[in-house]
């Protein structure tokens, strides 16, 4: 969009702009480098649309990647560095006439430093609603009960550059995805890799920097995916739920 597009939806009511949080980092042999961008991109424009009444800001593109750094082309930033990221951006669109800012991340490393930075956010803009969802365990919880509802296998579908990214991926841009080199990668419980503040070496537990099994991906998963998340998340944020 142009500035004046922007300036003159704003005013004709789109009141909210959403902020995907994204990254730079290894995902599996099969996966571009970019995947959590580009589904950042794909999720923020589908939830913009859904809500009818909000823009999509540029994803931020460089997380917190730390644990991936081993895998050539993974680009980081320190957890401080995306907080003032964050911060910066918050202020810039702030002046816009934006109601409500949304952050969310499309990216599990991003979640700590988006929840370290939700205080000062709210410091700076209390006439702007910032609306956030900073917990993984929720997307996780989330995602482990659509796994069952479709009679999929939560440790393939998996928590990175598996079942369930890969099928986003052949959902949103297929032309991206090199089916032939899918393969398993670690089954099994990841969890320290969030749980801890400096997550393992992603080579140390998954040489292909698969969690799950990307194996069995497909584009109808994909869709139902985001189908699904989408819903969720514009209802939170109907409700007015979205406290973070
Ligand atoms: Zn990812």
């Amino acid at each position: 969009m142009t500035w004046p597009e922007v300036r003159d939806a704003v005013a004709h009511g789109k009141r909210r702009v959403i902020v995907m949080l994204g990254a730079m980092e290894q995902h599996g042999p099969h996966l571009p480098i970019a995947t959590d961008t580009y589904l950042g991109y794909a999720t923020g424009e589908r939830l913009a649309r859904r809500l009818g009444d909000a823009l999509v800001a540029p994803v931020v593109s460089i997380g917190y990647s730390v644990g991936h750094l081993p895998m050539a082309g993974t680009v980081s930033i320190e957890e401080p560095t995306l907080e003032a990221v964050i911060v910066d951006i918050c202020r810039s669109l702030g002046r816009h006439g934006f109601h409500e800012i949304i952050l969310l991340c499309s990216h599990g490393g991003n979640y700590r430093a988006l929840r370290n930075v939700l205080p000062r956010l709210r410091e700076e803009h209390r006439d702007i609603r910032i609306s956030a969802i900073t917990d993984f365990d929720e997307w996780l919880e989330h995602t482990k009960k659509f796994a069952g509802r479709w009679g999929l296998d939560m440790t393939r579908l998996g928590v990175h550059a598996a079942q369930g990214e890969t099928s986003l991926m052949l959902a949103h841009r297929r032309d991206l995805v090199q089916m032939d080199k899918a393969c398993e990668g670690f089954i099994g419980d990841a969890s320290i890799r969030w749980r801890s503040k400096v997550p393992p070496p992603m080579d140390t537990m998954s040489p292909t920097g698969i969690l799950g099994d990307a194996r069995g991906s497909t584009a109808d998963i994909g869709e139902k995916m985001f189908a699904d998340r989408i819903e969720q998340v514009a209802r939170m944020i109907e409700q007015g739920t979205l406290a973070g």
